[in-house]
């Protein structure tokens, strides 16, 4: 190698650890919040989401999850469709009316923004249904924050009844976990909150996030699907319970104009393809 060209070399190689060392996320001055592409689900008739709407029409949602890296810690926020799907060329049929596909695994994604799976303090899941706890197996350490009733069906003799199945979450039940039971001020200073925001299961709940340059944003879980059901306040048929559903929806657009927040629907493909992508992030 002439010396021009090892010059060269390390000096690529110096670029690129300077590269990495930018994107990882140990301690940052400010919070972080880092989208993630997490699953394609086609639907085959939108209106189990909107019943009497759009009847026997396709949609198709996404299927996205976040990670808030605070300097105190980082929390995980849904986990997306199991990274298995990433093998699967055609994806799989997930239940009589959705398909469901991903491009790249969380794994990589995490990888690729320079966090460590195992550096995950917190892990925050909206609900327990399949689209949100596919990949909880990649952190066996982090502490489970999910509301008390919630947690119950998880792990009790009712899991099935309510569509959970625990061999989707074998290791589950062995993470350290804090039960709420209510709004929970994650790291203690106001900037990254779960709000108790029940109705599409017992113990659904959504995250508020105080973003310095960004503003502040709350992260749906599945208080909605999509823009449109937001806008005129539909409730899916599959809800656990309709009124508390559209409860929850008007007590959260209360708190999103009293907070000035954007509201990032997690299943909506279309504001989601407007988001910037791990590992890119908004601060
Ligand atoms: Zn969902």
């Amino acid at each position: 190698m002439t010396l021009i060209k090892r010059a060269l070399c390390a000096s690529l190689m110096l670029l690129g650890s300077t590269a990495f060392a930018a994107g990882t996320a140990d301690a940052p001055a400010a919070v972080r919040l880092y989208a993630m592409d997490c699953g394609t689900i086609a639907v085959s008739d939108i209106s189990v989401f909107s019943p009497g709407v759009d009847a026997g029409q396709k949609k198709t949602l996404t299927d996205s999850c976040y990670v808030i890296v605070h300097p105190k810690g980082v929390l995980m926020w849904d986990t997306g469709l199991s990274d298995e799907l990433a093998a699967m060329p055609d994806g799989k049929q997930l239940g009589k009316e959705f398909h469901g596909s991903l491009k790249k695994t969380v794994a990589a994604q995490l990888k690729e923004a320079g966090i460590a799976p195992e550096k995950v303090t917190f892990l925050g899941l909206s609900h327990m249904h399949f689209d949100h706890i596919g990949n909880v197996g990649l952190f066996p350490r982090a502490t489970l924050l999910m509301q008390k009733e919630e947690l119950a069906l998880a792990f009790g003799p009712d899991a099935a009844k309510f569509g959970n199945d625990p061999k989707n979450y074998p290791t589950l039940a062995a993470n350290p976990r804090q039960e709420l039971t209510g709004d929970h001020d994650v790291f203690g200073d106001g900037s990254v909150v779960i709000k108790r925001a029940i109705g599409h299961t017992p113990g659904h709940q959504s995250l508020f996030v105080k973003l310095k340059k960004t503003g502040n944003v709350v992260l749906s879980g599945d208080l909605a699907h999509f823009t449109k059901n937001w806008e005129n306040r539909r409730v899916p048929s599959f809800n656990f319970d309709k009124e508390t559903s559209l409860k929850s929806m008007n007590e959260m657009a209360a708190f999103i104009k009293e907070n000035k927040a954007q509201f990032w629907i997690q299943h909506d493909l279309e504001q989601n393809q407007k988001l910037k992508h791990a590992p890119k992030f908004y601060e």
